[in-house]
């Protein structure tokens, strides 16, 4: 994906000066955290308006950063800007860090104007209501260069999500409320197109793997991770079955073009396992999942990968420790918790499970690595979709758990266990959520703008009663922006 550079200035300063500005605009281009598409100075409003159409058209543009190095009258952007579908980043900017103040003279000040000719534009951005990001500050500022990435992060999800396609193996689980979903309003609000499989469809293709295929696969897990004796030995074949799943599920995806998808343990079909390690090492290499059906975590998770590499992982709030003053939140999944959160070698093990009333499944189990990461639930509130995110410090296990067969993560969630479960379940937020060390609350904030989603964000500073309040701002904000 490319993100384009436009510079805006007017006619009336000379060919020699916009000579200037344009030499200028490439030299601040250049020292951008990210490559960009450079376009040649604008100075009227036919071309501002020609060159956002081309934006919208051309699928490999991610997103457009505009900068008034001098006075460009902003009325010339208003058609430029109602047009524009593509995320905008407005960057303040300028190209010099100091003043020369001995030499300074008013070719110097005709120049260097965009103190006030991005405050021209500010003025139409706000007028027109067009969703950006301001970012202020010289280029070269580390800051500046982060914010401006953390927005090209989450461009890159929404290009991600705009083209999105999730298969479901089954429906839902059975009586489920959160898991639920208005799919037509996902595709409209999101792009994402979420449709369903009956899970033999599946299982055709699973069964049609070949025995040398899984072999080879089976290899491969014994060179990734500590497998259990018990599945080279005597077990081998509930393994060589899991991989099975693995190639089906993988083939499945690959041909229909899916990146994110859902099972259901009471929709299981002809499988003999519930897919466990397929699942994680397809989490690992990038595509969505949400257990029993819950399509909208799939789809929160896939464009969070997307975003940026590193730590996330499907995830629920399985069970608490309340001891006083040092509460934690143990989150799992009966299997599928992505092995790109592990600290260390998964262990790859069999053991049996209650729910799906399969043969035992294959996961793989380790314990989440340390560090502060973030936890994001998507709900549909009827009239809108909701994200909820609570700012996390993932811990060690405080000890052991030789007992528990399952991936898992132990955090504390800020600013403390009993504020933040008070402020998320009166959010209606989900039991389902993504958990993540690689994405952060501004890439969050930036991805929720884009995409006119709400929401809401519990940190260190949150108090239930100012929480409480700003669900109350929003429900009448989200109502009134949205119109009749
Ligand atoms: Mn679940």
């Amino acid at each position: 994906m490319k993100i384009w550079f436009l510079t805006g200035s007017q006619g009336l300063y000379g060919e020699d000066t916009l000579r200037q500005v344009a030499e200028q605009s490439q030299r601040i281009a250049e020292q951008l955290p990210v490559p960009v598409e450079w376009k040649p100075v604008l100075t009227d409003a036919a071309a501002i308006r020609r060159i956002m159409l081309e934006a919208n058209a051309d699928d490999s543009c991610a997103g457009v950063i505009t900068w008034m190095h001098t006075f460009s009258p902003a009325k010339m952007w208003i058609a430029g800007l109602d047009a524009l579908r593509k995320p905008l980043l407005h960057l303040h900017t300028q190209a010099n860090v100091e003043l020369p103040w001995s030499s300074i003279d008013m070719d110097f000040m005709n120049l260097n104007q965009a103190a006030h000719g991005d405050r021209e534009f500010g003025h139409i951005q706000a007028r027109v209501g067009v969703p950006r990001k301001t970012v202020a500050g010289h280029v070269t500022d580390p800051s500046v260069g982060e914010r401006i990435l953390t927005w090209v992060r989450a461009a890159t999800g929404l290009a991600e999500v705009r083209t999105l396609k999730l298969v479901r193996f089954g429906d839902n689980m059975r009586d489920v409320a959160v898991t639920e979903g208005d799919k037509v309003e996902a595709q409209l609000r999101f792009g994402v197109s979420v449709n369903t499989y009956g899970v033999n469809d599946l299982v055709e293709v699973v069964d049609a793997v070949s025995d040398a295929d899984v072999t080879a696969l089976v290899k491969e897990y014994a060179e990734q991770y500590t497998v259990a004796p018990e599945l080279l030995g005597e077990r081998n074949e509930s393994l060589r079955y899991a991989a099975r799943i693995e190639l089906g599920l993988r083939g499945f995806l690959e041909a229909g073009g899916y990146k994110a998808f859902t099972t259901n343990f009471e929709d299981l079909g002809g499988l003999r396992q519930l897919p466990g390690l397929a699942v994680q090492r397809l989490m690992a290499d990038g595509y969505g999942f949400g257990g029993e059906g819950d399509w909208k975590t799939s789809v929160l998770l896939r464009t969070l990968k997307a975003m940026t590499p590193g730590g996330t992982s499907f995830m629920e709030d399985y069970t608490y420790d309340l001891t006083p003053g040092q509460e934690l939140i143990l989150g799992a999944h009966m299997l599928e918790v992505c092995p790109s959160i592990a600290a260390g070698t998964p262990s790859c093990e069999i053991h049996p499970l209650g729910i799906g009333g399969r043969e035992d499944p294959v996961r793989l189990v380790f314990d989440a690595e340390p560090g502060p990461g973030i936890v994001v639930g998507l709900a549909d509130m009827g009239d809108r979709f909701r994200l909820v995110a609570n700012e996390i410090d993932i811990v060690a296990p405080p000890q052991p758990l030789p007992k528990l067969p399952v991936a898992r993560a132990v955090w504390s969630p800020r600013p403390n266990l009993r504020t933040s479960t008070e402020s998320w379940l009166t959010a209606g937020a989900p039991h389902h959520t993504v958990l993540s060390t690689a994405v952060g609350r501004e890439e969050l904030t930036d991805l929720a703008d884009m995409l006119g989603v709400e929401l809401l964000v519990i940190d260190a500073d949150t108090t239930t009663e100012r929480f409480t309040k700003e669900l109350r701002w929003n429900q009448a904000y989200y109502r009134l922006a949205q119109g009749l």
